[in-house]
């Protein structure tokens, strides 16, 4: 049992131990200290990106052919647990390693060779760019468009792009992309694209948006005007298969997300049991109220909860048995436990926790797109209810 007597997550072993510590000495080393100027930058130092490859965190779980560490997505949820715990929200290792992973399982062999040990080493920063301003949780609306030209030898990218995380920093950005425009063809007409952001023509930045919360990442605009890629940029090398890309690597996206959503609930609770244990109200401390006792005794409850259906969904990523139905259950289930959990520990926090310099102010802006990105709590029940 730990501090707050929850058990130890059930996939941990003596190796993911010491996995652990050097992930936590780096998250204090390198990415505390720094959390607060990044939000002033709204955006990370890619000196940190370059770092974190270098002790082989970015890619723990891709094979060391590929310029990985050779580990599990065990270790990948080591590095999310450890980032949420320290309240980051800043260092998008989730988009850079699901951006690695469409490579890993989609790409060619060239694809892979080229990009994964740039990816693993930090030397590029990856990234993934499905919305658009009209496409969002319906990507049949996707209007970006690329064009082969007549040589077969490059395509030509048209059209914008929007609320796309590292997008201020993205060497490699995974771009979803029409391929064939007649409405017939729906979905089966969307393509994904290995867009280097570096020398190239026609690519633009725009700004980085202001947000609620997770201040230091830079989510950004992009904009492809007449963007020539090498035919050899498609993803897997088969046009049209870009929904079914984007579907299989679902269960890994979601798994993490709801890995980070736990580790928010633990550290929340944390937070707010070494508050009331030491702020006083008509003479005592609040943790001897009934409802200050009552509410957080609801919130470990989720958080055991939660702790057992992350560890299980850890497990299934693990053995390679996770399917998209039940990822969904436990992004939908620890996001949107994440958001109440926060809400109930701000409120005990009073006036302080309204006020940004507490960390459980930050938690609360940070926390609620976990229920908006990566699908919303919505397209996960339409998604979970498939499988009624
Ligand atoms: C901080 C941040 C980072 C992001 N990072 C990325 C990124 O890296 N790459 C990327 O491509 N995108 C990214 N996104 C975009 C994100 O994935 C979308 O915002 C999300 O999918 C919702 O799409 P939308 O914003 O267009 O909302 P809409 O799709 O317009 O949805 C609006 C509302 O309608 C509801 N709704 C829609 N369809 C249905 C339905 N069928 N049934 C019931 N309700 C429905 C939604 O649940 C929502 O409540 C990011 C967004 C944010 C805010």
């Amino acid at each position: 049992m730990n501090d707050l007597g929850l058990p130890p997550p059930r996939w941990m072993n003596p190796d993911l131990a010491l996995y652990r510590d050097m992930v936590r000495r780096f998250v204090q080393t390198e990415v505390e200290p720094h959390e607060e100027r990044w939000a002033q930058q709204q955006h990370v130092d890619r000196e940190t990106w370059q770092k974190a490859g270098a002790l082989g965190l970015l890619l723990a779980d891709v094979p060391e052919a590929f310029g990985g560490a050779g580990g599990d997505f065990s270790h990948m949820a080591v590095l999310f647990e450890e980032l949420a715990l320290a309240g980051d929200r800043a260092f998008g290792v989730h988009v850079h390693a699901i951006a690695a992973h469409y490579l890993l399982n989609q790409g060619t062999p060239e694809q892979k060779a080229r990009y994964l040990p740039q990816l693993a080493s930090g030397e590029m920063i990856g990234a993934i760019a499905m919305s658009e301003p009209a496409a969002g949780s319906d990507l049949q609306g996707i209007r970006t468009r690329a064009l082969l030209e007549d040589d077969g030898q490059h395509y030509r990218i048209t059209g914008s792009k929007i609320f796309i995380s590292n997008g201020y920093l993205a060497d490699l950005i995974v771009v979803v992309a029409r391929t064939d425009p007649r409405p017939e063809a729906g979905s089966r007409g969307l393509s994904l694209f290995l867009v280097e952001t570096r020398q190239v023509q026609g690519f633009r930045v725009g700004r980085i948006l202001d947000k609620l919360g997770q201040k230091g990442q830079d989510t950004c605009e992009l904009y492809f005007d007449d963007v020539r890629v090498p035919a050899n940029g498609l993803l897997g090398g088969v046009e049209g298969r870009g929904m079914a890309h984007l579907m299989s690597e679902l269960p890994y996206e979601r798994t993490m997300l709801a890995v980070s959503a736990q580790a928010s609930i633990e550290r929340a609770l944390r937070l707010t049991v070494e508050h009331v244990k030491q702020r006083k109200a008509f003479g005592k401390a609040l943790i001897e109220l009934q409802n200050t006792r009552f509410k957080l005794a609801e919130v470990k409850t989720q958080a055991v909860v939660g702790r057992a259906l992350v560890d299980d969904c850890i497990c299934r990523l693990v053995a390679g048995t996770m399917d998209t139905t039940t990822a969904s259950i436990a992004k939908l289930w620890l996001s949107e436990a994440e958001g109440r959990v926060i809400d109930e520990c701000l409120q005990l926090f009073g006036g302080y926790g309204y006020m940004t310099e507490y960390p459980i102010a930050r938690m609360y802006a940070d926390a609620r797109v976990q229920r908006i990105y990566g699908g919303t709590s919505e397209i996960m029940k339409e998604i979970i209810a498939r499988s009624l």
